[in-house]
């Protein structure tokens, strides 16, 4: 099984020269994230996540998880890589100090989130639900609340979760059936979740579940949804644990990838829960987890595509196959024009994916730290116009990447013992959680760009205009190519604005192109950033061999990768707008 070795040179480049750490280390509050803090915490993490947490991966795919008497079960291994996490306070690296956090950039914590995905993403899921509750009930939860369950949830002693999805309630959460009564100083909640990742464990000692549901007096619809935390165990007054609460998993589902995430069908019984925010906000509470967590499953598509990659890296310097143009012995199969096409595509699309991942969650500190209501507004703007990109494009092109490592493998890819198939596997789950792709591309069709009228989305062409302008002359073949795809950018814009006044079928039939449209020109104007700052680097004399190979990969996106905009461009012209206009008998017309 190939081993996993972070890859703190592209890490640390994109945070300085694409996601500004520089800039965001001199804000008030964040002077604890120096240079050399940074690179402290990034060297421990990965030596963690190499160490600790990488040879779990393996092994937790293969033994999965069961559900003994009530209460899930996972791999031994599992439990002391969690142990490590939590006292390493590898949890609390963003958090309010005043909870136990370290106060430093949700950015900075995002290249370690990285490295536990790579390592084992089904183990990596426990973490990040935990953040998200975190922030989630920081931002709406009243004092006692937040007095009483966030220290532990930063600490890591206790875990969190997100029940939202219901049987009948999917992409749709308005029709959620869950119900709670109120009963003296809490609520009696009541109704069964499924796909709960990580509803229930023993590497902690408590789960703090996080449930939608609906007040007896309630309206119907999204506004009368409201958000419980429901403890699995009771807590006390003194922070002790009390007796169990009605609150537990009734099944485990059988899954085509992260063996080792339990994702359970959970049960509330008349559990004991608590009113988290406003009665009948529940759904706008939950949005600030989910928009945390939209980032966090797109991060998880440039972890897996990087653990793809590393691996497929590693076999085709192994492999000896047939002899190479020019050579008459047989070699590795590095050597062959084909492979190496498939090794750039894989390593260009995680460079890129990485690098507007961090830009997104950069803009979230910053939007944090703004001096001006301005300042904050665009920020804010920024991230909020990104997430969707993040989410859908990141996990889309992660399909591409793990099938490519599949492939690099050839027939010892579609065999499990490589272990190329499960980063396939476990990759397949993205573009579905956190809101499908399809929902992404709503949202940024719909939210992010036709209702602020396309604003944000002119500012951001904009700032790919000024670094195609700044472009080192070294770099003007790849800055031209990217311009046009700029241009073509605007152009699908302005279509999406007009088209969407005359038919309202128009955006919704467009928005997955739209959606990878702005991906791929995302990815390339990433990779020109970087390609410039690369210049000025070896100008001033670095020489490391990262540098250039990073320039390759500024040249191979821009000539094999970035084209593809033209595909995605063509089809928001007019190329999906009639689907609508089809009639549903066309779909089954073949065989009734
Ligand atoms: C492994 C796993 C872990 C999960 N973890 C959690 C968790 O921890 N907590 C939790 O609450 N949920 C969790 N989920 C649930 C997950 O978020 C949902 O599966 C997802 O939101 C999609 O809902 P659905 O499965 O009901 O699909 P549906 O909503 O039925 O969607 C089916 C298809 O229809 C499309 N579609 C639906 N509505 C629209 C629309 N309005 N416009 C365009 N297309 C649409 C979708 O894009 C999709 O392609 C998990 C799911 C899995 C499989």
């Amino acid at each position: 099984m190939a081993d996993y070795n972070a890859p703190l040179k592209d890490m640390k480049l994109t945070l300085d020269h694409v996601a500004r750490m520089p800039e965001l280390a001199q804000k008030p509050g964040f002077e604890d994230a120096s240079a050399d803090m940074v690179d402290a915490i990034l060297d421990e993490a990965a030596r963690v996540a190499r160490d600790v947490v990488a040879p779990t991966n393996w092994e937790g795919d293969q033994q999965g998880v069961q559900l003994k008497d009530g209460s899930v079960v996972c791999p031994e291994s599992f439990k002391e890589a969690y142990q490590q996490y939590a006292e390493g306070g590898w949890g609390s690296l963003q958090f309010d100090p005043e909870y136990g956090g370290q106060g430093l950039p949700f950015l900075l914590s995002i290249p370690v989130m990285e490295m536990w995905h790579s390592a084992n993403m089904a183990w990596g899921l426990c973490p990040m639900l935990s953040q998200g509750a975190v922030e989630c009930l920081d931002l709406n939860g009243s004092d006692e609340l937040k007095a009483k369950y966030l220290p532990k949830l930063v600490s890591g002693e206790w875990t969190g979760t997100m029940n939202l999805t219901e049987s009948n309630a999917g992409s749709d959460l308005s029709v959620v059936r869950a119900k709670a009564e109120p009963e003296g100083d809490h609520y009696r909640v009541s109704g069964e979740k499924i796909f709960i990742t990580w509803g229930d464990h023993q590497m902690a000692e408590n789960i703090i579940h996080l449930v939608l549901a609906r007040l007896p007096d309630a309206p119907a619809g999204v506004r009368g949804i409201s958000l419980f935390l429901v403890p699995k165990y009771l807590v006390n007054e003194d922070g002790s644990l009390g007796e169990l609460n009605t609150a537990g998993p009734l099944s485990l589902e059988h899954k085509l990838g992260i063996h080792a995430s339990p994702t359970c069908v959970m049960g509330f019984d008349n559990a004991v829960g608590y009113l988290v925010g406003e009665p009948n906000r529940g759904l706008a509470c939950m949005f600030t987890m989910m928009n945390n967590a939209r980032l966090s499953v797109g991060l998880q598509g440039v972890s897996i595509s990087e653990r793809a990659y590393q691996q497929a890296v590693q076999y085709a310097f192994e492999r000896i196959q047939g002899p190479a143009v020019g050579t008459r012995e047989p070699g590795p199969i590095i050597r062959h024009a084909d492979v190496r096409r498939m090794l750039l595509t894989m390593k260009t699309l995680t460079e890129a994916g990485r690098a507007i991942a961090y830009d997104a969650c950069g803009s979230l500190d910053f939007a944090l730290k703004a001096d001006t209501e301005e300042q904050k507004a665009t920020e804010k703007a920024r991230a909020a116009l990104l997430t969707p990109i993040v989410k859908g494009w990141c996990t889309e092109v992660a399909q591409e990447v793990t099938s490519l490592g599949v492939q690099v493998h050839g027939g010892m890819g579609y065999v499990e013992e490589t272990g190329a198939a499960q980063h396939f596997r476990d990759a397949r789950i993205l573009p579905i959680y956190e809101g499908t792709n399809g929902i992404q591309a709503l949202d940024l069709v719909g939210r992010k760009t036709l209702m602020d009228k396309g604003e944000a989305l002119s500012a951001l062409i904009q700032e790919m205009r000024n670094s195609v302008a700044a472009c080192d002359p070294s770099l003007t073949a790849q800055a031209k190519q990217l311009e046009e795809a700029v241009t073509g950018l605007d152009r699908a814009r302005e279509q999406l604005l007009k088209g969407a006044v005359d038919d309202e079928q128009w955006a919704g039939a467009v928005a997955y192109n739209f959606m990878m449209l702005a991906g791929y020109i995302c990815g390339g104007w990433q990779l020109l950033r970087q390609g410039n700052a690369v210049v000025r680097l070896m100008a001033e004399g670095e020489d490391d061999p990262y540098l250039q190979a990073k320039l390759e990969s500024v040249r191979f996106y821009m000539a094999q990768v970035l084209p593809r905009w033209k595909g995605h461009a063509e089809m928001v012209t007019d190329g999906s707008r009639s689907i609508m206009a089809l009639p549903e008998e066309l779909f089954t017309s073949a065989w009734e």
